[in-house]
């Protein structure tokens, strides 16, 4: 599917990895949990990281997080933001792992939240254990959506399972991308950190989907293994393989960078700032990739997502990174055609 049913004339400029949070206080469906003491004060930064007071923690959650995004897409300089649902965990049997994982926010509110504010593009997220995995996916399909979002270390998802055929054929077919997680994972519970491993990308690529490895397969934590190299290997044998530099301005994953301004991936990066992450200079001066004058003045810029873009483009990521999702897969297009009325 390399080529989308309407290819924009001008694709938007957008950032392609935005995520949507809420508490379900305004009967969205959505949870959160902040088990333990290390995930309440994980859950009080990434909230003040996003702008948000740290009273949302006790409701209103839901409405705040959508008009601080709403907000925060104004005073950037881009096109539109790619916000992105999160499916629950379930067992390949197609049961779910009751209560599993750090949140959960369902496609329907994400469809609402983006048909009430023009410039939000959705990325819904669908198990595809689930027992209804491709009913929703037309129902995504029928909406306009034109990216799948998926975090199959943390939602327990073999992506290699022969038994997803189907699934994956049918994104190919409807010109739905896949935007999943590859690489090291700090923040979230994982059921199988290998579930992160760009191999088991293989089999939907082999289909015709394509695939985008978010974070470009690279290390979290010390530990990770690192499957940059893997990924690299992967691009010279699927066309329809690319990756996102999301989270790299953080002080845990720049390491990734210098593989994505020169390596074979250089032509494949999607750009994505992996908001309510932290993004800030220190970890890509750290690495000597960033000067401190530019690391001082990308700190002046208050919205982070406007931040991410300054320090992206600084470091030397192509304009192309910025309208290359949009002209692969004619997201805004297909959004736009399907909910005008907003
Ligand atoms: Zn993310």
């Amino acid at each position: 599917m390399d080529t989308p049913e309407n290819p924009p004339l001008q694709p938007l400029r957008l950032d392609g990895h935005v995520h949507l949070v809420g508490d379900g206080s305004s009967g969205s469906g959505c949870w959160l949990k902040l088990d333990g003491l290390v995930r309440q004060l994980q859950g009080r930064l990434l909230l003040s990281a996003a702008g948000l007071p740290s009273a949302c923690l006790r409701g209103g959650l839901d409405l705040a997080f959508e008009s601080r995004v709403a907000k925060l897409l104004e005073t950037s300089n881009l096109d539109g933001f790619l916000l992105l649902a999160q499916d629950e965990a379930y067992r390949s049997d197609g049961t779910k792992i009751e209560g599993f994982g750090s949140f959960y926010l369902p496609n329907s509110h994400l469809f609402g939240v983006c048909r009430r504010n023009p410039g939000l593009y959705p990325a819904c997220s669908i198990h595809p254990a689930r027992p209804d995995a491709l009913e929703e996916l037309e129902t995504a399909l029928q909406a306009g959506c034109r990216v799948l979002k998926l975090l199959p270390n943390c939602l327990n998802v073999d992506c290699s399972e022969r038994r997803f055929l189907p699934f994956w054929k049918r994104m190919a077919t409807g010109g739905m991308a896949l935007l999943s997680h590859t690489g090291g994972e700090f923040t979230l519970p994982q059921t199988n950190p290998d579930f992160a491993n760009p191999r088991k990308l293989t089999l939907p690529l082999e289909q015709g989907v394509t695939v985008i490895a978010a974070h470009a397969a690279g290390r979290s934590g010390l530990w990770d293994p690192d499957w940059t190299n893997q990924l690299e290997a992967m691009a010279a044998v699927f066309p329809n393989l690319y990756c996102d530099n999301s989270a790299l301005c953080s002080p845990n994953r720049w390491r990734t960078l210098p593989a994505l301004l020169s390596g074979p991936l250089r032509d494949r990066v999607i750009h994505g700032s992996d908001y309510p992450v932290p993004s800030g200079g220190f970890g890509p001066w750290l690495g000597g990739h960033l000067s401190w004058s530019d690391w001082r003045a990308s700190a002046q810029l208050e919205n982070p997502i406007r931040r991410d873009v300054h320090l992206k483009t600084t470091l030397g990521f192509a304009p192309e990174t910025f309208t290359r999702l949009d002209a692969l897969t004619g997201l805004t297009s297909a959004w736009s055609a399907r909910n005008r009325a907003a």
